[in-house]
């Protein structure tokens, strides 16, 4: 049986800066890339808060240089997706959608966190061109611009504080009559002067041909329409984390995050878990490729105490 010794799952920051630094630690890492090769910088346009490009990078640029350097310091890269795991059994088995079983010592997760989407034709079109869903990373584009965000959560009031710091104006858009945010966060957006809340109001479309420049809004509770002028819109609902096949043989939190302590190690010694799919909170591309460099020292750590490489 070929067992791997570091067997990476994954492809976005984290997973790539687990395989550069595996790579370079002779584990003869092997890195299963999933069905978004490059994982969530390649819906992005310009990334201008990774170190290192002075004037920005874009963001599947980004991803195409971390796998060419992977690649480069020795990573085997296969094209395929995880579709279950055993980490009962001694060597971990993971199995995959087109190679049958792989079998490791170690594994480091790094499958990410999908963002929910309201599933409108304009917000694909326009991902990156006004359609963000990240005011952390995009934020800063909209300097004395109108921006709208949408939903009723902390990640929500977090997001409209940030851009108000930036924007001119901000619609903060709620299907519901109230929000179920924490009251504090809610007594912040209240006191915000630049803030506007929309409440039982739907986003039903979002409109520009290159750029955002408004988007039609239903009141839910009135069946009003109206088209507001936006520059920009953050969408604010949620995150899922890719975590379906891991449930049962992990502990995962009530939202589906994997726990982990001391940084990225699983309740299973020899499973480690980096990026978004452990990160509730800072959920940026820099902060997952260090979580990814920390689990793959860690994995060499594993490796060396279990008498697995000398
Ligand atoms: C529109 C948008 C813009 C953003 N802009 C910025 C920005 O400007 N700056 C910034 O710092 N952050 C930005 N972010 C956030 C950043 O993209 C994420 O924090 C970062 O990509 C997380 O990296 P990750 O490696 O943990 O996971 P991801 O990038 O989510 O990658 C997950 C990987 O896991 C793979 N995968 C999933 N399931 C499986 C499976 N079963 N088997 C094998 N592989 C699997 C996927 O194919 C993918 O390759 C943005 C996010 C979005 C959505």
């Amino acid at each position: 049986m070929n067992v791997i010794k570091n067997l990476i799952l994954g492809s976005g920051p984290a997973g790539l800066t687990a395989a550069i630094y595996s790579s370079r630690s002779n584990l003869e890492p092997v890195l299963l890339s999933g069905k978004e090769p490059g994982g969530q910088l390649t819906i992005t346009s310009l990334v201008e808060n990774f170190p290192g490009f002075e004037n920005g990078i874009l963001g599947p640029k980004l991803m195409n240089s971390m796998r060419q350097q992977a690649i480069n310091v020795g990573t085997k890269i296969i094209d395929d997706i995880a579709t279950s795991v055993d980490f009962s059994k001694k060597p971990f088995v993971v199995s995959t959608e087109r190679n049958g079983d792989l079998y490791a010592n170690t594994i480091i997760i790094s499958t990410g966190a999908s963002a929910k989407w309201l599933g409108l034709d304009g917000e694909k079109r326009l991902m990156g061109k006004g359609v963000s869903g990240c005011a952390t990373c995009d934020g800063a584009f909209f300097k004395e611009k109108t921006v709208a965000v949408v939903g009723g959560g902390d990640s929500a009031m977090e997001d409209s504080l940030f851009v108000s710091k930036f924007a001119s104006k901000v619609y903060l858009i709620h299907r519901r009559d109230e929000f179920r945010a924490s009251r504090v966060m809610q007594d912040r957006v209240r006191n915000n002067q630049k803030i506007e809340i929309l409440f039982n109001s739907e986003v039903k479309d979002i409109k520009g041909e290159d750029k955002v420049v408004s988007i039609d809004i239903l009141n839910n509770k009135t069946g009003e329409n109206k088209n507001i002028a936006i520059d920009g819109i953050f969408i604010a609902i949620g995150h899922l984390p890719n975590t379906s096949i891991f449930k049962g043989q992990l502990d995962i939190d009530d939202n589906g995050y994997i726990k982990v302590h001391d940084f990225t190690k699983t309740n299973i010694p020899g499973v480690f878990a980096a990026g978004d799919v452990s990160d509730p909170k800072y959920k940026q591309a820099i902060s997952s490729a260090g979580m990814g460099c920390i689990a793959s020292i860690d994995s060499l750590h594993f490796l060396e105490d279990n008498n697995f490489i000398q």
